[in-house]
Formats: structure tokens, sequence, C-alpha cells
């Protein structure tokens, strides 16, 4: 059997030259025949421009005896191929069965070991500067003991495990982009520790109605803010949600494993709220018995697979599942078709009532959206119960192309021009960035921003993907513009500009004041 995928334009198989099978944009297909030793095979990807990935698996008596998944390829071309020309041949393979041709080494993958020396509290991520990423965060109460080295490698295999989970279950396309690159490199995770402001009693209280979790996460972001100085678009830049292992938050009442906010917009498009970053998730750890050294296995006495698919859960949550008008929403974030890894009974009467439909006597596994029709569809789009298009996690932010995961692609070159120095107030400026030029990858929108004095920027959301806008100013000062421009790698740069806005002149505004009388 041979698998294909594609995501642009189109693949075609040919066996001993004849045509076999063809992909078109955005396909998954598979073609089944008898091949002898001796067949010849072709692949061929070809591209008019702007391509992604695509995806060839050979799979004899079962087993995968080829495996070429998610190349990928720039705005024009693949594997360096010419990028000033479109229209051509981006990947090729040419060969026998019984010596099918070695596939290049991936080398993008997580480590299993951490490696790393003790980071500081931000931590410096070196290989995802540029691009949306789930910061992880280790975190524990005044009075408890940092057990940050104990826990680095569990994080480490922790994160290589979901990112497994996400890549199997897209077809071997995408997966979730972490904050990885140490001091060893950027196969390993960075993960900032942070020592929170409150003792192990305060964690332990109020855990039921998920406070804790805001107050954590305000701390965990106040201490990030700090110690990168530098944190100019709020959560827009850098573009980032947290994943929290909240040490010690788990015991005595406070009996949840996890814990996240979530999103509920319903929007099927790249402004979607969840992919605003900023959501927090929260993996809670045990140690009550044993306060030097903590369990062993973090959350307690859980199999390590509950507490990797707690952390996927709640990073789920924040990247928008499950909504509620899901086809089967349980109407609390949670779906009721397994197994499945957001869905359970949680408690809201019949809607939570739960079904089988993916089970597999053979296995526990839970699975990342059973019949991919509630939040997670690596095949195309997802439709809500009345069948309207809704939001699908598969197109979050945070979501990469698994060879593109822990890697600095050349990001755009964000600029920013402002039409005039000094304005009124209340008056408009004209902004542009279509001097901007791409990276890697096209670019694919622009959002803009505009910050105070003191720096706080809001995004200006009515001018989503606009190159160029008209802004009205509405405060005397200096306002300073930002602009963020992305391409299709989710690879980002932001460029700044400022205008001056003053107040208009007594003596202008008299004779605005005469002309107005004078016309009545
Ligand atoms: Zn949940």
């Amino acid at each position: 059997m041979i698998k294909l995928s594609n995501g642009d334009d189109a693949e075609c198989l040919y066996v001993n030259g004849r045509l076999k099978k063809k992909a078109g944009y955005d396909e998954y297909t598979q073609w089944s025949g008898k091949l002898r030793g001796t067949d010849v095979i072709d692949l061929q990807v070809y591209n008019r421009c702007c391509g992604y990935a695509w995806g060839l698996d050979v799979i004899v008596d079962d087993h995968t005896v080829y495996h070429d998944w998610a190349g990928t390829v720039t705005s024009y071309g693949a594997n360096n191929n010419d990028g000033s020309r479109e229209n051509q041949i981006v990947h090729a393979v040419h060969f026998r069965l019984g010596s099918p041709p070695t596939p290049p080494p991936d080398d993008s993958g997580l480590s299993s070991q951490w490696c790393g020396k003790e980071p500081r509290i931000g931590g410096n991520s070196t290989s995802t500067k540029r691009v949306p990423r789930i910061k992880l965060v280790y975190a524990y109460p005044s009075d408890r003991p940092d057990r940050f080295q104990q826990y680095a490698q569990l994080i480490q295999s922790d994160v290589q495990a979901v990112s497994d989970k996400v890549r199997e279950s897209s077809l071997g396309l995408k997966s979730l982009r972490f904050d990885t690159g140490t001091s060893c490199g950027r196969r390993y995770v960075n993960v900032a520790r942070v020592r929170l402001s409150k003792p192990l009693k305060y964690w332990r209280s109020g855990c039921a109605r998920g406070d804790r979790l805001y107050a954590a996460a305000a701390e965990v972001k106040r201490a990030l803010a700090r110690d990168r100085k530098r944190f100019p678009l709020g959560h827009a830049h850098p573009l980032e949600n947290y994943a929290i292992y909240a040490d010690g938050f788990f015991g005595g009442r406070c009996l949840e494993a996890g814990i996240a906010q979530r999103s509920q917009d319903p929007l099927p498009a790249w402004q979607n709220r969840a992919n605003d970053g900023g959501y927090v998730a929260m993996v809670n750890g045990g140690g009550e018995d044993v306060p030097r050294s903590g369990p062993p296995d973090f959350a307690e006495g859980e199999p390590v697979w509950y507490r990797r698919d707690t952390l996927l859960h709640e990073i789920m949550h924040n990247l928008g599942a499950v909504l509620n008008n899901a086809p089967h929403a349980t109407g609390l974030g949670h779906c009721t078709d397994g197994p499945d890894l957001m869905c359970y009974d949680d408690g809201n009467g019949s809607r939570s009532w739960q079904t089988y439909p993916c089970e597999d006597p053979s296995a526990t596994l839970q699975l990342l959206d059973c019949n991919s029709d509630d939040y997670f569809d690596p095949y195309g789009t997802l439709r809500d119960w009345r069948g309207r298009r809704m939001w699908n996690t598969y197109d979050s932010v945070f979501m990469c192309y698994v060879r593109t995961c822990t890697r600095n692609l050349k990001p755009p070159h964000a600029r920013v021009t402002v039409g005039a120095r000094t304005v009124h107030v209340g008056s408009a400026v004209s902004v542009s960035a279509s001097g901007s030029t791409a990276g890697a990858s096209a670019i694919t929108h622009y959002e803009w921003f505009l910050a105070n004095e003191r720096g706080r920027a809001r995004p200006l959301r009515q001018l989503n993907d606009r190159p160029s806008a008209e802004i009205r100013l509405t405060k005397a000062g200096i306002a300073r513009l930002a602009v963020r421009v992305t391409d299709a790698y989710g690879s980002y740069s932001v460029a700044w500009g400022a205008v001056r806005v003053v107040r208009a002149s007594r003596a202008g505004m008299r004779q605005r004041q005469a002309r107005a009388i004078g016309a009545r």
C-alpha cells in the first residue's frame, strides 16, 4: 500500500511509468496494489507556488518500508529549488521496492533526554524566537524546594510524547511548537523556572474554582516579563501560550490533575482568538509525602500516560477545544464520543453522557479527536452541529509542520512607513507595511497594534489582514504603531513606527470656529 498526502499543488504516483494515483490540493489518499521488487516507483510533487507539505509512505505487509513525510517548501520552491521559478517539480523520488532510497535525515524532532544549563527565569530560547510557541514553565510554592533539576527530564519526555501524539494524529504533518533551544541545542525544551510568591497552603486553598490558575498565571507572566525586560506587544510578542508544571498543587482537597483556560471562539480563520496567545494550561504535581525529593512521577501515583494526556488535554483547551457547538460537545469544553483525549463525563447532565464509537478493544489509547469531527481535523474543515464551518485546532498557530517545529526559519522582514510625523488629536494617519519582504515562505497576513507612551500595546483588530491602513489617533503624545507580519510557516517579525499627536493650536481652532460660523 502506498499512502499519499499532499498540501499543495499535486502529487503523482507512478509505477513503471504509469500514473497510478494523484493527490490534489489538500488531499490524502492511498493506492493499494501488488508490487514486485523490480517495479519502479516514481513520486513527483508539483508545485505552482506557495505550497506547504507532502508525504509518501510505502507499506508492505503492515511494515512501513519507506517514509518521506512533511516535506516543506518555501514561497515558490522546495529543497532549495530555484525560488525565482514557478510551476516546477519540487520533490521527486525514484526507486525500486528492493532498494528504497533513504529519505533525508530528520533532525528536527525533540530529543528524549533533556540537556541544558540551569535556566534563568525566562530562559533564552534560541530556536523558536519569532514563531508562536508554547512556553513551558516549572513553578513551585515559596516554601517548597526547587525541584527543577529533578523534573527537567520528565518535562522533556512529556513534551516529546505529546508532540509525537499530535504528529501521529495529523497524518504525520503537524505537531505542537514548544519553546525549544537550550545551551545544548534546539532539540531541548526551554523551561522557565518560577518561584511563586505564596506558600503551599495558599495554593491548596480555593482550588475548586480555578482562581489559583489565574493567580499562578499572573505570577508566571509577571516573572517572565520582568526577566525578559521587553514584552513589547504584551503576549502578542513573543506570541506564546504557557504550560505550567505546578509543583505541589495536587493534594489535600485539590485533586484535579490539570486545569486550563479555554477559548470559545468558533471563527474558522486565523483571526480566531485562540491564536492571540496568552492562554495558560496547568499540570498539577503532588509531593506532600516526600517534600524533599518530590514524587518521581511528579503527579504522584498517576500512570505516566495519564500525566502526558493531561498536559495535552489542557493545551488543547488553550487552542480552542472543545467548542460548545461541536457535534459531540458536553457544553463544558469536552466531548462525548470516545475514547478521546478531550471526552469525559464532566457533569453537565445528559449532555455529558459518553459513547465509544472509536473504541479499540486492544488499546486504551485516548485519541486526539475520535472521528476528527469535534476539534482536531487534519483532513480539512470542521462543522458544528448545524453544519456550519467552525474553528479547527489543526489550524492553530501553535501547530507547526513537523520539520519546522524546532527550526529557526528565516522570518519575513517587517517594514512600516507612517504617512505623517505629526498629526492633530482626532485625525487619522496612514500606515503601510507593504514594503515588508518574505523570508522562508510567503507573507500571509498583517496585524496592527497601537501602543501608549508606557509601551502597552493593544491590537487594532478591525485592521487585521490589511497591509496598509488609516489609524485615527485620539490621545495627545507619542503614538507608537506596530505591525506584525506573518508567513505561511507562522514565522513573524514586528516593525514599529511613531507619530506625534498634538492638540490643535488655539489660533487654528479659532480659525476653524470662525469658518464654521461663517458657513452657517
Ligand atoms: Zn478539560
